[in-house]
C-alpha cells in the first residue's frame, strides 16, 4: 500500500483539470504540467506502494522532454513502471480538498477516467471531495489539495 499527497496553487485564467476531467471553474492550478492534483496524488500513492520513489523523481521538471505532459499520460507511465516490477493496481481511494466549484457532478467521470488509465474497473476507484470549511489558503480558494491511497497486488505470473 502507498499514500500520496499533492497541492497546487490556483490562479484565474487556468483550466481546472481534476482526475483527468475538465471542470468549469473561475480558477485553475498553476503547474509544470496541467496541475491535476488528483492524478498527481494517485501517481505518488502507486509509486510509494511499490517503493519506487515519487512523481518528482520520475518526472523531474528540469526534463524538457516532459514539458507540458498530460497528467493522464504520467499516470499511465507510472502504472507501466509498477507493472514492470511485478505489481498491479488493486484499488485506489482519493480525497480531494477544494472550496469550489462543487465536484459531485464530475465524480463519476473522474472515476471512469482514472480507472481506464489504471486498467481497472471504476468500482475499484473511489473519489471523495470536501471543502476546507473556508479556512486557510484552500478555504479562500487559493489552492486545491488531494490525498490518495493505493493498494497494489502481485501481478499474475502468467502475464
Ligand atoms: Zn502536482
Amino acid at each position: 500500500m502507498g499514500v500520496g499527497y499533492d497541492l497546487h496553487r490556483l490562479q484565474s485564467g487556468r483550466e481546472m483539470v481534476l482526475g483527468g476531467v475538465i471542470v468549469p471553474a473561475d480558477k485553475g492550478p498553476i503547474g509544470h504540467s496541467d496541475g491535476d492534483v488528483v492524478l498527481h496524488a494517485i501517481i505518488d500513492s502507486i509509486l510509494g506502494a511499490a517503493a519506487l520513489g515519487d512523481i518528482g523523481g520520475m518526472f523531474p521538471d528540469t526534463n524538457p522532454a516532459i514539458e507540458g505532459i498530460a497528467s493522464l499520460e504520467m499516470l499511465r507511465l507510472a502504472v507501466e513502471r509498477i507493472q514492470s516490477r511485478g505489481w498491479a493496481v488493486g484499488n485506489i481511494d482519493v480525497t480531494l480538498i477544494l472550496e469550489r466549484p462543487k465536484i459531485s457532478p464530475f465524480v463519476e467521470a473522474m472515476r471512469d477516467t482514472i480507472a481506464a488509465a489504471l486498467g481497472i474497473g471504476p468500482e475499484a476507484v473511489s473519489v471523495k471531495a470536501k471543502t476546507n470549511e473556508g479556512l486557510g489558503e484552500i478555504g479562500r480558494g487559493e489552492a486545491a489539495a488531494c490525498h490518495a491511497v493505493a493498494l497494489l497486488r502481485a501481478a499474475s505470473r502468467a502475464r
